[in-house]
């Protein structure tokens, strides 16, 4: 496992991802009833952007830094983040820091509601503890996601949220065991939101991805894609990719709202794309 998240903190696929997760919770929290959100790959709880992790990649000045530096964002769910993001610095006292997927879901939490996170990295899950410790129906796990989320799906909450975000390490071939992955769970919590992030390095292989889903005889699906160099430059991460199953009622329009200004306050140039498509398995083109 070489992937550490603290290189890649709050890049613009950060920042896409996650404000698409606060517009999932967001609509699930409509209503009363308890959720249970469960993060797959939870990474650390939060990053310092001043340290060298951070520092090396400087990612953060494609997503959060020009963020933060909008005077205002107009729409929810960047607002939500932003306030996240204050709100965070604020307690801590370090205006440098970035939340990571499990302390922006917690910034969300109802008392009703609980969190599941896992973590396979022996630092990063000390991290996650340490940050945990003291919060209130938060339950850290040492365990790999592909043995883990089939084992603790359903919640006894019944209603809930996915989020599985993995490293695409090419050891693992993430791509190929995320299809056997997503397949046996939506079988055990067939209501149950899966939000699925991805890379979008070449769209080919995107693609290709895609393409094998609707085959395996999974329910559709809508896919959330921001981009802000063309999708086949041969640099590295040239955009960023949501797949949600069972998605709220509204979330595929404010998604495609909350893009648009993402996009525009992310590529000011105009390089690159956003798009929300629907999926049917009958409808693989
Ligand atoms: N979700 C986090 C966020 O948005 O702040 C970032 C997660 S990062 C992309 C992926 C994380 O998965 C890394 O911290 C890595 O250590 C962890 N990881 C890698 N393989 C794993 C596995 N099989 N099970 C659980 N965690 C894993």
């Amino acid at each position: 496992m070489n992937y550490r998240h603290a290189f890649h903190a709050g890049s613009f696929a950060d920042v896409h991802k996650h404000a698409l997760l606060i517009g999932l919770l967001r609509l699930l929290q409509k209503k009363e009833t308890p959720l249970c959100y469960f993060d797959t790959h939870a990474g650390q709880g939060f990053y310092d952007l001043s340290r060298s992790p951070a520092q090396r990649t400087l990612e953060f000045r494609s997503g959060i830094g020009p963020l933060m530096k909008a005077a205002r964002v107009n729409h929810p769910w960047l607002e939500d983040l932003l306030q996240a993001v204050r709100d965070l610095r604020k307690a801590q006292g370090n205006v440098e820091l970035y939340p990571g997927s499990p302390a922006l879901a917690y910034a969300l939490q109802r008392p009703q509601d609980r969190s599941v996170l896992m973590e396979l990295h022996p630092e990063d899950v000390a991290t996650l503890k340490t940050w945990a410790h003291r919060r209130a129906h938060v339950e850290v796990h040492w365990r790999d996601a592909y043995e883990g989320i089939p084992a603790l799906v359903p919640p006894r909450e019944h209603r809930g949220l996915v989020l599985i975000d993995p490293p695409y390490e090419e050891e693992r071939d993430d791509w190929k065991s995320l299809q056997s992955l997503l397949q046996a769970v939506i079988r055990r919590w067939p209501i149950g939101v899966f939000a699925l992030w991805y890379p979008i390095k070449q769209q080919s292989q995107v693609d290709r991805f895609i393409k094998t889903i609707l085959q395996r005889g999974m329910p559709g699906f809508v896919t959330c894609e921001l981009s802000i160099q063309p999708t086949d430059t041969p640099l590295g991460l040239n955009g960023s990719g949501m797949m949600v199953f069972n998605p709220p009622w509204t979330f595929a329009d404010e998604a495609a709202r909350c893009q648009q200004e993402l996009w525009s306050r992310l590529s000011p140039d105009g390089r690159g794309r956003h798009q929300v498509r629907h999926w049917q398995p009958s409808n693989p083109d």
